[in-house]
């Protein structure tokens, strides 16, 4: 935490260009947008992403992104929104604090999202069963 880049501009620490916050969430913007207008939502507290975030703040994270994202659309004239969460090293995640991407997208933005695969015959039905299977851990 002591070298957390957000952690360090929750504290002021470092600047940011604030666009929202409550007692514990912030919202600012991405200083490499994929599009100008891109903006993060972070909670206040260090988490490092999904798999540890506490349910509250993961609630008050959201409800912020509800708020900021038709904002956002409006203020860039956007034609959508992406809203989107790297989750550990391997999902792409190079700031190791929670937070959520609201990146407006543009229907001449060029921009593609990852390929698509397929399932074999039964292979979907198995998928299901293996998370559910940790559902109730
Ligand atoms: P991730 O790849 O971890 O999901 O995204 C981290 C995001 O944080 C990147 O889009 C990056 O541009 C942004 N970022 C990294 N350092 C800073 C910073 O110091 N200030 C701001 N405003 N954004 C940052
Ligand atoms: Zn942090």
């Amino acid at each position: 935490m002591y070298d957390c880049i957000f952690c360090k501009i929750i504290k002021g620490e470092l600047p940011c260009s604030k666009v929202y916050e409550t007692n514990n969430v912030l919202a600012f913007l991405d200083i490499g947008p994929v599009n100008k207008g891109h903006t993060l939502v972070v909670p206040k507290k260090h988490f490092t992403n999904i798999f540890d975030i506490e349910q509250k703040d993961l609630d008050e994270v959201s409800n912020v992104v509800r708020k900021i994202a038709p904002a956002v659309k409006k203020a860039v004239n956007a034609d959508g929104i992406n809203v989107m969460s790297s989750n550990g090293e391997a999902a792409g995640q190079v700031v190791m604090h929670s937070h959520i991407h609201i990146i407006p997208r543009f229907k001449d933005d060029g921009l593609k999202l990852w390929p698509q695969g397929k399932y074999e015959d039964n292979e979907m039905n198995e998928y299901k069963k293996k998370i559910e299977a940790f559902l109730n851990e």
